[in-house]
C-alpha cells in the first residue's frame, strides 16, 4: 500500500471519528438540555450579587460533587473550581463562566423572573441575572456532564471555573478573575488554554459571533485636577479660570482619537464623565476636577492615549497659567479581551462544525469590558458570543444587557453546551 493511500484511510478513519464524537456531543447536549433549562431557572430566581454568590455556588458545587470531579470551593470568595481528569496524557484545557447577578428589579415579565432583594450600598435593591451569567453557569453544568460521559474521548484535564464577581467586586473588596488568578486558578494543574462564552440578548439563538484580536475593551480610568486661582465671577482678569481651562483640555482631548490614532485598525474611546467644580453662581472656582474612561482595544494605542492625555492636559493647563495634575494609573482596571489569533484559527472549524457555518459570524468589537481578559493575560484563550435572543423578535425590540427587562431565551443554552464542549474535545484531539 502506497503512503498516500494510508494517510488517505487515516484522514478519513480521523474525520469519521470526529464526526461521531461531535454526533455524541449533540446526543449528550440534547439529553441534559432539561436540566440546563431548570439549573438556568433556578439561579434566575435566585440571584446573587458579587461576592455573594453562598447558595449559587452551593447548588453548583454540589452538582459537580454528584459528577465525581475533583472539586473546590471558596476559591476568590464564592468561586467554585473542579477539575476532571481523564486518565489520558495531554493538555489541561479550562472553562469558565461567571456566576454573579445585578442590583437590578426585574420587570421581564418571564414566568421564571426574579422577586429577590439584597444590601447594596446601604439600599435595599432587586436582584437580577440582568446579564446572562445564569445561563453561563448552567451551561458550564451542562457541559460538565457532556465531558464527564467523554471522559474516554478526552486527553489530559479539563478544568472547570466557576468565576464570583465579574460585574465588579463590592467597594473595598477584592474578587472576580483577578483574584482567582492570584490565588493559583490557573496553576496545579497548570492551564494551558482557555474558553469562555457570553450568551448575548441580541444575537438569535443558534449563532455564534467571534472576533481575533481584540473583541472587548480595556478600560483605564483617569482623573485630571486642574489649579487655577480663585477670584469674585465679576472680576474675571483677577483669577485664574479652572472653569474655562476644563473646557478647553476636554475639546483638546478630543482630537487624541479623531486625529492620532489609526482608527481602521482599530477603535478607541475617550469619554470625560464627570466635572466637579465651584459652588456659586459668582465665584470663580480655585479647583476643577474631570473623570473620565479610556477604552482601548490595542496596547499600542493605550500607550499613545496616555502619553498625548497627560501631555494635552498639562500643557493646555500651563497655556492658561493654570496646571493640571494627571492620574492615568499604571495597572488595567481591565485588560484587553483579547483571542490569540492562532488559536482562533485553529478553533474556527470547531464553531463551524458545531453551529453550522451560516451561523457562524464575525462581531464587531465591542468597547465594554469583561473580566475573562485577566485570564487571557495569562494564557491564550477564546471569549465567544453566543446567541439568546428568539429568532422571531426584532433586535431592535430586545432588551440590552443590564436593563430590567433583560431576557434570554432558554433554547440559546444549547448550542452554548455544544461548543464548550466540542471546543475540549477538538483542543485535546488536534
Ligand atoms: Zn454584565
Ligand atoms: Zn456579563
Amino acid at each position: 500500500m502506497n503512503k498516500r493511500r494510508v494517510s488517505l484511510m487515516l484522514c478519513a478513519l480521523f474525520s469519521q471519528s470526529t464526526f461521531a464524537t461531535s454526533e455524541r456531543i449533540d446526543t449528550l447536549a440534547q439529553a441534559v438540555e432539561g436540566d440546563v433549562v431548570k439549573w438556568r431557572h433556578h439561579f434566575h430566581q435566585n440571584p446573587e450579587l458579587s461576592n455573594r454568590e453562598f447558595k449559587t455556588a452551593q447548588y453548583i458545587a454540589n452538582y459537580l460533587n454528584e459528577l465525581g470531579l475533583d472539586v473546590q470551593t471558596k476559591v476568590a470568595h464564592t468561586g467554585v473550581v473542579a477539575i476532571l481528569d481523564s486518565g489520558n496524557p495531554g493538555p489541561v484545557v479550562a472553562l469558565r463562566a461567571d456566576i454573579d447577578a445585578l442590583p437590578i428589579t426585574e420587570t421581564s415579565g418571564v414566568t421564571f423572573a426574579s422577586r429577590a432583594t439584597a444590601l447594596y450600598n446601604d439600599n435595599q435593591v432587586g436582584v437580577m441575572h440582568a446579564c446572562g451569567h445564569d445561563t453561563h453557569a448552567a451551561m458550564l453544568m451542562g457541559a460538565a456532564k457532556v465531558l464527564v460521559e467523554m471522559k474516554s474521548k478526552l486527553k489530559g484535564k479539563v478544568k472547570f471555573i466557576f468565576q464570583p464577581a465579574e460585574e465588579g467586586a463590592p467597594a473595598g473588596e477584592q474578587g472576580g478573575a483577578e483574584l482567582m488568578i492570584k490565588q493559583g486558578v490557573l496553576d496545579s494543574p497548570k492551564v494551558d488554554v482557555i474558553f469562555g462564552i457570553h450568551i448575548n440578548s441580541q444575537t438569535d439563538v443558534g449563532t455564534i459571533k467571534y472576533r481575533s484580536g481584540g473583541i472587548m475593551a480595556a478600560v483605564d480610568p483617569f482623573k485630571i485636577t486642574i489649579k487655577g486661582k480663585q477670584s469674585h465671577g465679576a472680576y474675571p482678569w483677577l483669577s485664574v479660570d479652572p472653569v474655562v481651562t476644563a473646557a478647553q483640555i476636554i475639546l483638546g482631548l478630543q482630537t487624541i482619537v479623531s486625529r492620532e490614532l489609526k482608527l481602521i485598525d482599530n477603535a478607541a474611546v475617550i469619554s470625560v464623565g464627570s466635572i466637579h467644580g465651584g459652588n456659586r453662581s459668582n465665584i470663580i472656582p480655585n479647583e476643577v476636577e474631570l473623570v473620565g474612561t479610556i477604552r482601548t482595544l490595542d496596547d499600542g494605542m493605550r500607550q499613545h492615549i496616555h502619553e498625548s492625555l497627560t501631555r494635552k492636559a498639562k500643557l493646555i493647563a500651563q497655556s492658561m497659567g493654570a496646571t493640571a495634575e494627571v492620574i492615568v494609573p499604571d495597572g488595567f482596571q481591565y485588560p484587553v479581551t483579547y483571542n490569540d489569533p492562532s488559536l482562533m484559527l485553529q478553533m474556527l472549524p470547531t464553531l463551524e462544525a458545531t453551529a453550522g457555518k451560516d451561523n457562524v459570524m464575525l462581531a464587531n468589537a465591542v468597547m465594554g469590558a469583561e473580566d475573562f481578559s485577566f485570564f487571557q493575560q495569562k494564557i491564550p484563550g477564546l471569549y465567544l458570543f453566543v446567541g439568546g435572543k428568539t429568532k422571531s423578535i426584532p433586535v431592535e425590540q430586545a432588551p440590552g444587557h443590564h436593563t430590567p427587562d433583560f431576557v434570554i431565551d432558554d433554547e440559546g443554552m444549547q448550542l452554548g453546551v455544544r461548543t464548550l464542549s466540542n471546543l475540549v474535545l477538538d483542543y485535546m484531539n488536534k
